[in-house]
């Protein structure tokens, strides 16, 4: 237990410190609560993912099984994030199934197939549009904060990848530190990123050198 304690360096400072009176009680309930909650990497589906298609300068979902696309680096950037300990929650606004220009199932196959190739532990959904006033569309963090409670994770030291400003309110609504991908998309330009960067590969570098702070995780 002592060896796990001291694995952490800010409590084996603790420890080590002669003028320090050591309370193991409460140092094993804050190990137990920062042990608790796993960070995650929230991630954008459209346009960090899978190819959007870019209609009147704003960018659109596949219509159809033969436009879904993986993008290039996203499996190798995703098992890299994962094995450094992120749990992996995609977090996708689809509001054509609302307005019948596409069908639940079709968006469900298109999520099986992601799953299928790259290393994801949740997809979450929002099939509504902004007349529904769900709690799920972003730019409302409510499937940040749902997939939280369900997994277990610590907001605080999660990230989210998006490519459009929905993606980032919903981050900072959550807690969570926001990372925006440029697409050059004729649009506002979102304000709150904590990063701006190109594409999930460029993302997952500058997520695991965050990592490297002390604690873990992003802050
Ligand atoms: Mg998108
Ligand atoms: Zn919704």
């Amino acid at each position: 237990m002592v060896v796990y304690l001291a694995s952490n360096p800010d409590i084996a400072r603790i420890m080590t410190d002669p003028a320090i009176d050591i309370d193991l009680g409460t140092l094993l309930t804050r190990q137990a609560t920062a042990a608790a909650g796993r960070p995650a990497v929230f991630l954008d589906r459209d346009g960090v993912l899978t190819e959007a298609f870019v209609r009147d300068g704003v960018p659109t979902p596949p219509r159809t099984q033969a436009e879904f696309r993986v993008l290039p680096g996203v499996a190798k950037a995703c098992s890299g994030l994962r094995q450094a300990g992120f749990v992996l929650v995609v977090v996708t606004n689809q509001p054509d199934i609302a307005r019948g220009t596409q069908d639940r199932a079709e968006v469900d196959k298109m999520n099986e197939r992601l799953r299928s190739l790259v290393p994801l532990d949740e997809v979450c959904v929002c099939p509504h549009d902004d007349a529904d006033g769900c709690a799920c569309r972003k730019p409302r963090p409510g499937m940040l904060l749902d997939a939280a409670d369900r997994l277990g994770l610590d907001l605080a030291r999660s990230v989210s990848v998006g490519d459009r400003w929905r993606d980032i309110q919903a981050a900072l609504r959550a807690g969570v530190t926001p990372i925006h991908l440029d697409r050059h998309y004729d649009e506002r330009s979102p304000a709150g990123a904590r990063a701006v960067l190109a594409d999930l590969p460029e993302a997952a570098v500058w997520i695991l050198e965050q990592k490297r702070a002390p604690e873990g995780g992003v802050r």
